[in-house]
């Protein structure tokens, strides 16, 4: 097997910086792709905590970028990964979220910030740092996306480019008068290079110019391909469909494993679900709820955004209420939402619980001691929660779309005979459909035998990162081939 060098390009990685699941996935990939014999290297920009937390850190490259003020490329290590971190203190010595202002608003200038990380990329990718010339550059999301789009005008031999979409909603959309200051040519302000409706588009530059498209799940690989889910892109995508694939996210099996969890009340593991009582009971705690160990409690850690369709369980709350059961709330994200699920917790104290932050303990806490987790998006990329919930014996109930879709198994009366069944699924997405899938999960619930079926199911599932990642090499190699052939 030939080695391949990659590199990587995004604007979070899991341990050091993360707002979701595209940190998970850029922190896991280039250590579940060593087995395969790629060497990962990731580019990300040098935030604050980026420059606190790496080790060996030493200048490999200096360039005079487009936009003034001091930029270097620094080479360094975070535990297994090998990380170039974008040095450009004009840019990057921000506090806090990579992308908002402390007033919560995009930065105003995250078109040259992220432009300058595509920049970096692709001198990176021309063969800047001698030690190291990748074969492929993978870039993430809308902020890594101008990477193929500058490899392609620099009109030099170039490597092979991979872009990954891990949500299409995110599209990195900027004023052209942008064009001159981050060193595209003028031509590129075109509807076959980087212009999108007046503007200049990076990700629709880099659906236009990578040589393949990949997105976090198949049935979302379909979805973005219709006018629907294509958020103004569906027409492009549909144009480069023999390009583009759907690989399903993994999540770290060694982070998320309920026997040895270290935020976790009482360890357990498929042969000794008894234990989660405790979780449970740990659970109802923190969350101000009713020490009740036979009420049905479920659970949901998440973004609160319309995406994550949370409004839609909120106005079934007669029906959990109703059903005497619990509901324990770990998010963080849109104001209104927030109110209303503040109003509601203390109109019905010790029935409904929620903190409001990111807390990545108690989200461990949570799908160790839930009984369900429920996950009601509008529409969902891959989604991590559902897969942790799976490994934690936590069933989940989730919508029929994009990665949910592809990753949970109804439990109806054919799968829960032969085994299959791994969850609740509903859909079309409405608040009455959401509300049968929990009536029917709660229906199971009291069937215990059949319930604890459903549990080992789902923990007996795959969702290690092995198999997904040599799916990734596989895409490698073959994209690397064109490249040489
Ligand atoms: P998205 O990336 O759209 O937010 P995913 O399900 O793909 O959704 O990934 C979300 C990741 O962030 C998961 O690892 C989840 O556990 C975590 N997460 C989301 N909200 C919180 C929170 N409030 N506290 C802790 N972890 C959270």
């Amino acid at each position: 097997m030939t080695s391949i060098r990659v590199l990587s390009v995004a604007s979070e990685i899991y341990p050091i910086v993360k707002t979701g699941g595209l940190a998970d996935v850029v922190g896991a990939l280039p250590i579940a792709l060593k087995a395969e014999g790629i060497e990962t290297l990731t580019l990300v920009p040098g935030y604050p905590d980026v420059l606190n937390a790496l080790a060996e850190l030493r200048v490999v490259f200096e360039c005079p970028l487009f936009f003034g003020g001091a930029t270097r490329l620094l080479r360094g290590r975070c535990g297994e990964l090998e990380l170039f971190v974008l040095d450009a203190p004009h840019l990057f010595a921000r506090p806090g979220n990579p992308y908002l202002s402390p007033e919560g608003t995009d930065w105003p200038d995250n078109g040259l910030r992220f432009a300058a990380l595509a920049r970096m990329a692709d001198n990176v990718g021309l063969g800047a740092v001698a030690s190291f010339v990748p074969d492929i550059v993978h870039a993430h999301d809308w902020q890594a996306a101008l990477t193929p789009a500058y490899l392609r005008y620099s009109g030099r031999r170039r490597p092979g480019t991979v872009l990954t979409v891990h949500n299409l909603a995110y599209q990195g959309r900027f004023p052209h008068q942008l064009l001159h200051e981050i060193g595209l040519p003028p031509e590129s302000f075109t509807m076959h290079g980087v212009e999108y409706y007046g503007d200049i588009g990076f990700l629709k530059a880099g659906l236009q110019f990578a040589d393949r498209i990949t997105t976090v799940s198949p049935t979302y690989a379909r979805e973005i391909q219709g006018d629907e889910q294509g958020m103004g892109l569906g027409g492009l995508l549909r144009g480069r469909s023999s390009d583009i694939c759907g690989i399903l996210n993994g999540i770290d099996t060694s982070v998320w494993n309920p026997a040895t969890d270290p935020h976790i009340a009482s360890r357990f593991d498929i042969n000794d679900l008894d234990r989660r009582a405790a979780n449970k009971a740990g659970l109802q705690q923190q969350f101000d709820l009713e020490q009740k160990r036979d009420a049905y409690l479920i659970g949901v850690i998440s973004r609160l955004s319309w995406q994550k369709g949370l409004d839609l369980l909120f106005e079934n709350l007669p029906t959990i209420l109703d059903e005497g059961m619990q509901l324990a709330l770990l998010g963080s994200g849109d104001a209104e939402l927030e109110n209303r699920i503040r109003s509601a917790a203390q109109a019905n104290a010790g029935k409904i619980g929620a903190v409001f932050g990111y807390d990545e303990p108690l989200a461990h806490l949570i799908q160790a001691g839930t009984d369900a987790l429920v996950v009601p998006s509008r529409f969902e990329p891959c989604g991590l929660t559902q897969l942790c919930a799976l490994r934690y014996g936590a069933v989940p109930i989730v919508s029929r779309v994009g990665g949910l879709e592809d990753t949970v198994v109804d439990a109806d009366e054919a799968t829960i005979a032969t085994g299959m069944a791994t969850g609740f699924k509903f859909g079309p997405v409405t608040a009455e459909n959401l509300a049968d899938a929990i009536r029917r999960s709660h229906a199971v619930f009291r069937d215990r035998p059949v319930w604890r079926r459903i549990q080992t199911n789902g923990m007996s599932t795959d969702v290690s990162w092995r198999n997904r990642a040599s799916r990734y090499a596989d895409l490698y190699r073959e994209v690397t081939g064109l490249r040489r052939g």
